[in-house]
């Protein structure tokens, strides 16, 4: 059994080559695979998944997503901002003290730096949309939903590749219809969005270091978040 276990870490081929190195039937290994911890497999193929997604195939699924731009993200050149927090503290979007994923429940810039500082690898992405003239409101707002639709698309399908994914978004977390801040704890802990904002980040700095347009000229909108990767 201990093969087997072994020949896990390689996916199901290693455990069929581990099977038949012990001289078992490979028709009756169904039988074997009950034995194993139930989060075995999840989990040591989520970590095959990491291994074998690089960036070239990281950017191709952000645009097969629907994204208009991808880009490589080094966590390393995140800086989080005091005077970035001070903008939420003024509420100009209105959701100053209204979500878990918003300021002030959703963690000191210490703590964000803390946990940050465990990713080594991100990507940051992108939808930029043109709008007919500078006060086209709803052309704005068909850009904004088109970006959170691809952004909660591919969060899913990077949460099935990697063992931890911090998504950060454009605006509060919509993982309910309605927010229980304050009045009981955040529905989903795992799955709660922040914005980049919300954590510190100039979204202007992070584009600017990692090779990524921020402005595509008069009458376009651009919206950006970002992933990162463990
Ligand atoms: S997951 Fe739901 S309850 Fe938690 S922060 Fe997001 S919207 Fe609020």
């Amino acid at each position: 059994m201990k093969c087997i276990t072994d020949g896990a870490a390689d996916g199901i081929d290693g455990v069929i080559g581990c099977i038949r190195k012990v001289g078992m039937c490979v028709k009756s290994v169904h039988s074997c695979f009950y034995t194993l911890p139930k989060d075995f497999f999840s989990d040591k193929l989520k970590i095959k998944g990491k291994i074998k997604m690089n960036y070239e195939e990281l950017i191709k699924l952000g645009k097969q997503t629907g994204f208009t731009h991808v880009a490589q993200l080094n966590p390393a050149t995140i800086e989080l901002k005091p005077e970035v927090r001070q903008m939420c503290e003024s509420n100009s979007c209105g959701m100053y003290g209204k979500s878990w994923s918003c300021p002030p429940a959703c963690g000191t810039l210490d703590e964000y730096r803390t946990c940050i500082l465990e990713y080594k690898e991100g990507i940051l992405v992108q939808t930029v949309g043109e709008l007919e003239d500078e006060f086209d409101g709803e052309g704005m707002k068909e850009t904004e939903q088109q970006h959170k639709k691809y952004f909660y698309a591919l969060y899913e399908k990077l949460r099935e590749q990697f063992s931890h994914v911090l998504a950060l978004g454009a605006g509060c977390c919509q993982q309910c219809n309605t927010c229980t801040y304050p009045d009981s704890p955040c529905r989903f802990p795992e799955r709660k969005v922040s914005s980049m904002e919300a954590c510190g980040m100039l979204v202007l700095q992070v584009c600017k270091d990692n090779h990524m347009e921020y402005y595509y000229g008069s009458n376009t909108i651009a919206y950006t978040s970002c992933f990162l990767l463990k």
